[in-house]
């Protein structure tokens, strides 16, 4: 088995379709066999990064713990895939240059869409001034320079966009060697490992 995993990492605005990308892009490859695990920004902020603010100096911490963990992860052969805004290149571009099998994938989706859509009612808020430092309203979104894959959800569906991400890595070679067989998942013995 190939060691070291993969970290799919989708930025983007809020709303812009990167935790619905990614369940379905867990799904799929769940469905496949492969080791999944997936961070996602909002229930992050619920338990690891409980408490930290949206400054830039948070923002920044809360990508660098997800990197951190994803790490972690992914160096034991998982495909971890994160969801999360991370609107400063400076930092995502840390995490991708120093990050084995990191792969960046922009949810490019322009303000206007996400607002329309306003999933969670965050844009009418910061519109109305009761969210402070939203980001793409007061508060930036560096859009990535040179990313490894891009979804547009203005011109493609939510499978378009997944079936776009899986030929890409299959294309690159990046998923050959970290499906575990079945066979081999049973023989794992759980009990004897002690946690
Ligand atoms: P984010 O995680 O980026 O904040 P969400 O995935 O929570 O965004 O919300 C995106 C919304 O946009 C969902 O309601 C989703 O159904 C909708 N949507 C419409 N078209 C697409 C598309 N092509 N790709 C992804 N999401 C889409």
């Amino acid at each position: 088995m190939k060691r070291n995993g993969l970290i799919l990492w989708l930025t983007g605005l809020s709303g812009a379709g990167k935790t619905t990308i990614a369940q379905r892009l867990e799904n799929k490859l769940q469905e496949q066999a492969y080791l999944v695990e997936l961070l996602d920004g909002d229930a992050i902020r619920q338990n690891l990064s409980q408490g930290l603010s949206f400054t830039k100096e948070d923002r920044d911490i809360n990508v660098r713990r997800i990197g951190y963990v994803a790490n972690l992860l992914s160096r034991n052969g998982v495909i971890v895939i994160v969801s999360l805004i991370s609107p400063y290149r400076a930092v995502r571009d840390e995490l991708r240059y120093s990050t084995k099998n990191f792969f960046e994938i922009y949810v490019n989706t322009p303000i206007e869409v996400c607002e329309a859509r306003d999933v969670k009612g965050l844009y009418a808020k910061a519109r109305n001034g009761y969210i402070k430092s939203f980001t793409g309203i007061d508060d930036p979104y560096e859009e990535p320079l040179n990313p490894h894959i891009t979804c547009d959800t203005t011109k493609e569906t939510v499978d378009e966009s997944v079936t776009k991400i899986l030929h890409w890595l299959e294309g690159m070679n990046q998923l050959s060697g970290l499906v575990i067989p079945i066979n081999s998942r049973e023989n794992l013995n759980f009990s004897s490992l002690k946690i």
